[in-house]
């Protein structure tokens, strides 16, 4: 049985954190991010010193590592019974990342919806990510050459990934909009597959 999908896919700093935090919000919407899986992972630890590792120079935690983790959370979420994997829809935000890992997580997850928040203002986006630095202290948005790293990263491996799938799942919704504004439009996107999902219950 596959986990039934929706990426959340755009540049770092387009506001997938805001939106599937929101979207997550809604009964029988998970939201799930690989940034915040690393983040919660002990700092000491093997794993979390891999991510610092790579993180802190914008680079992507090597695929292996990150298909499992989110697999595991996910496994854990259902044994918990915190996720029903039947009729629930799991928000994937930072996730695939590349090619490969889109490759890796085709046994497990059947893409219903992609929603592309799209921007064409990268300045805004940096500005963006320099300010949830200082408010959230991560350290990979605070200097400017890692950002830029990041957007590099985004554009050469990351969006490639949209052409793994077939483009009647994409939505593209314009980021550069109020949030509230975003989150209406990323909510209608998604009413069709919600209401094909409860079908299912
Ligand atoms: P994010 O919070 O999504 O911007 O991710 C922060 C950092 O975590 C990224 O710059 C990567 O180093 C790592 N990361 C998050 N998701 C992935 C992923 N799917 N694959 C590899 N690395 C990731």
């Amino acid at each position: 049985m596959k986990y039934q999908a929706v990426l959340l896919f755009g540049a770092p700093g387009s506001g997938k954190g805001t939106q599937g935090q929101m979207v997550g919000q809604i009964p029988g919407f998970l939201h799930t991010s690989t940034g915040d899986l690393f983040r919660a992972l002990d700092k000491n630890s093997e794993l979390g010193k891999v991510f610092a590792q790579y993180s802190s120079k914008g680079l992507l935690v090597p695929d292996d590592f990150t298909i499992k983790l989110w697999k595991q959370h996910m496994d854990n979420l259902v044994k918990a019974g915190k996720f029903n994997p039947t009729t629930g829809l799991v928000i994937m935000d930072g996730v695939p990342r590349n090619v490969n890992q889109a490759k890796l997580l085709m046994d497990a997850v059947e893409v219903k919806k992609i929603v592309y928040l799209e921007t064409a203002d990268i300045d805004k986006m940096v500005a963006r990510l320099k300010n949830r630095a200082i408010k959230s202290g991560r350290v990979d948005d605070a200097d400017e050459k890692v950002i830029r790293n990041r957007m590099t990263v985004y554009a050469n491996e990351t969006a490639p990934v949209l052409e793994c799938y077939d483009k009647s799942v994409v939505a593209s919704i314009e980021a550069d909009q109020s949030i509230i504004r975003v989150f209406s439009e990323v909510v209608a996107a998604l009413v069709p597959v919600k209401e094909a999902a409860e079908k299912k219950a």
